[in-house]
């Protein structure tokens, strides 16, 4: 071993917090970590439990809860007990684009990564679902992920069905244009919590929408008829917050590398990533 590679060791072991069990041994309310925090500051035992489709599950020794660990070895979510059976659903079930439902969702397209990567885990489009029950929804997010509804997106929160759930997916009025959601993607954090983009509605009203934001229905304005304002209409008037974020509800699909081609690799992605 090479000098630099003892030192590097040295500083490593050096800031390693070993502490008994896992991170809810010491927080009970904790949603999610990151795969090198629970491998390399906690001490566990963790036993498998069991091998999922995508990713497994482990099980803290100590104080019982379960954990899912994605393949890409990078975020770990707890799996509360009133969760544990819809994870064993989603396991069980191929959960495919129908080829039809796909032309639709690639004219639509999938909305990208903000400059920060934040929901870099999900593939989201936008659209509007009609389940095989008759519920219509216009504010649905067709989800391409390769984790269950765990973590934070899904936590306490019934927001999603299954893609099987689904009979057909069209284009939602209330979904913003692809160019305006890009321009959502692109707004910085200019202060805590607050990442604006100014979109002008046909009344020619300025609002003011915060991260990226995949729907839009204020004042009677659907998001399709939402535009990016000119400068010359910004210097007119100053824009408005939005009042209504529009929930998402989350439609779950499988992710596969044949739709990673599609959506990430082929579809347009923010400047920075
Ligand atoms: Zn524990």
């Amino acid at each position: 071993m090479n000098l630099l590679k003892y030192i590097k060791k040295l500083l490593k072991y050096n800031n390693t917090v070993d502490k008994k069990g896992c991170p809810a041994c010491h927080s009970p309310n904790v949603i999610g970590t990151s795969f090198s925090s629970l491998k390399n500051d906690y001490s566990g035992p963790y036993h498998d439990l069991k091998t999922l489709k995508i990713g497994r599950l482990v099980q803290c020794e100590s104080c019982k809860t379960i954990w899912f660990v994605d393949n890409s070895k990078s975020k770990v979510d707890t799996v509360p007990q009133n969760r544990l059976q819809t994870v064993e659903d989603w396991n069980n079930k191929k959960l495919e684009i129908h080829p039809e439902h796909l032309k639709v969702l690639s004219e639509i397209g999938c909305t990208p990564l903000d400059h920060y990567g934040n929901l870099k885990e999900f593939i989201s489009i936008p659209c509007k679902c009609i389940l095989e029950n008759g519920q219509i929804i216009e504010n649905a997010i067709i989800s391409i992920q390769s984790k269950p509804p765990v973590g934070l997106m899904y936590y306490n929160n019934d927001n999603f069905f299954f893609i099987d759930q689904v009979k057909s997916i069209e284009h939602s009025d209330l979904t913003l244009p692809l160019d305006i959601r890009i321009a959502t993607t692109k707004s910085y954090e200019i202060s805590m919590g607050y990442a604006p983009t100014v979109v002008i509605a046909p009344n020619n009203q300025m609002y003011i929408t915060n991260w990226t934001t995949n729907f839009f229905y204020e004042d009677g304005f659907k998001g399709k008829e939402i535009k990016i304002p000119s400068d010359q209409q910004r210097q007119l008037q100053n824009g408005i917050d939005t009042k209504n974020k529009l929930k998402e509800i989350r439609i779950i699909a499988d992710w596969t590398a044949e739709l990673e081609k599609i959506f990430r690799l082929k579809g347009v992605s923010s400047e920075k990533m």
